[in-house]
């Protein structure tokens, strides 16, 4: 573990879409260093059953209210029940390809519950916000590694939800210093908790690679289709930047402890800065699971870029915080929790 703060924490945190895959592993980790939970999720993309789960692994009890972080009604009786002293906002649509198709769904669900949660905010005076955004906000990166300073662009509904989300949290610091907000751009979460209680559970066929190499392991589909192999890279695969969840969550618990001792507004790169091609990924999930993967080379999928890998010195710097879990870490975790939990 990177990242380890010895206070003693009494903070209530309020987490929304904490139902979630990284949601649950971040409750997790602020639970067991003592912070107060408060969770709102609506279950649009996570099933109860995750609550007990989180109460299991940490022995520790959390709140939870079903609801949509739109409902202002909602987040008001939240704020009113609970003394709210920061929130991470991770409930959002986030899978790209619906978002080309369903635009008006990514704006209003993303935009809507980003403003009505700021706005409640406001008004309970509670200014410490953490907030998740994506790699995909640097659009097609003209060098690597990525640094935070590079220019933002985007290719899809659900990456410029995310740049305008970016973008609404730097006008209110400005309009009001007296925030501290921490804006997060997480590469790429694989991995599970190692208990093997939560983990990343997506319904239907999987867009990203992970879910669906653990699909074709288990033999709930047939062959993963890699798409191309004529990228300047390694080995002519797509070359990404994973990180282990459980990493991302500790990313979290630091950019807490940064807005207790400051204001401002931060942006930050989670990621390794390490690259992994789809073969390398491939490979190692085999060799350390021991387990069969079929594939076949087919076209590249539109909109792919070659490599997209971070430059992690700015969160080590001012976060403290850096990734320790290694790809194998990776690949076994995230096979262990589907193995565990196979209907
Ligand atoms: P997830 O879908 O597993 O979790 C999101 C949670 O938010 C779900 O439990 C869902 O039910 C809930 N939710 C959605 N809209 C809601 C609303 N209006 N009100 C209440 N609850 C709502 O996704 P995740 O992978 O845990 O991602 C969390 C955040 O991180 C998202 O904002 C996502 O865009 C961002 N992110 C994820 C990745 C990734 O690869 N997983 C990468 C970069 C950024
Ligand atoms: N990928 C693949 N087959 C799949 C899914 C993904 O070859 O079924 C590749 C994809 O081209 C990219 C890498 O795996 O190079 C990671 O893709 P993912 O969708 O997981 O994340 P993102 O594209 O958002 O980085």
């Amino acid at each position: 573990m990177s990242y380890n703060n010895c206070e003693v924490n009494r903070l209530k945190i309020l987490v929304t879409g904490g139902c979630g895959y990284i949601g649950n592993h971040t409750c997790c980790e602020l639970l067991e260093r003592d912070y107060e939970v408060v969770i709102i999720d609506n279950l649009s993309n996570s099933k109860v059953e995750v609550i007990d789960k989180i109460k299991d692994i940490t022995s520790k009890d959390v709140r939870f209210y079903k609801g949509d972080v739109c409902d202002k009604e909602l987040l008001r009786k939240v704020f009113k029940e609970n003394k709210i002293d920061a929130v991470i906002h991770f409930a959002g649509y986030k899978a790209v390809g619906e978002s080309v198709s369903m635009p008006l769904k990514y704006y209003r669900n993303n935009l809507d519950s980003t403003l009505s949660l700021c706005e409640i905010m406001k008004e309970f005076n509670c200014k410490k916000l953490v907030f998740s955004s994506s790699a995909t906000v640097y659009g097609l990166p003209k060098e690597l590694p990525i640094k935070e300073s590079f220019p933002l662009s985007t290719t899809n509904p659900y990456g410029t939800t995310k740049l305008v989300i970016e973008g609404i949290l730097k006008d209110l610091y400005k309009s009001d210093n007296s925030w501290s907000i921490v804006i997060l751009r997480y590469f790429n979460p694989i991995g599970a908790h190692s208990s093997g209680l939560i983990g990343e559970d997506p319904n239907g066929i999987p867009n990203n690679l992970m879910p669906y190499i653990v699909k074709v392991a288990t033999k709930e589909l047939e062959c993963l289709s890699i798409f191309g192999n004529d990228y300047d890279t390694v080995d002519g695969t797509g070359v990404r930047d994973y990180i282990h969840v459980v990493d991302l969550a500790l990313g979290h618990v630091a950019a807490i402890d940064k807005l207790k001792k400051s204001n401002g507004l931060f942006t930050y790169n989670l990621g390794t800065g390490k690259g992994y091609s789809v073969l390398e990924l491939v490979n190692t999930f085999k060799e350390v699971n021991n387990v069969d993967v079929n594939y076949k080379i087919v076209d590249r999928r539109p909109g792919d870029i070659a490599k997209c890998y971070a430059d992690t010195t700015k969160a080590s710097n001012e976060l403290h915080w850096h990734a320790t879990k290694t790809i194998e870490d990776m690949c076994r975790d995230s096979y262990n929790f589907v193995i565990k939990n196979r209907k």
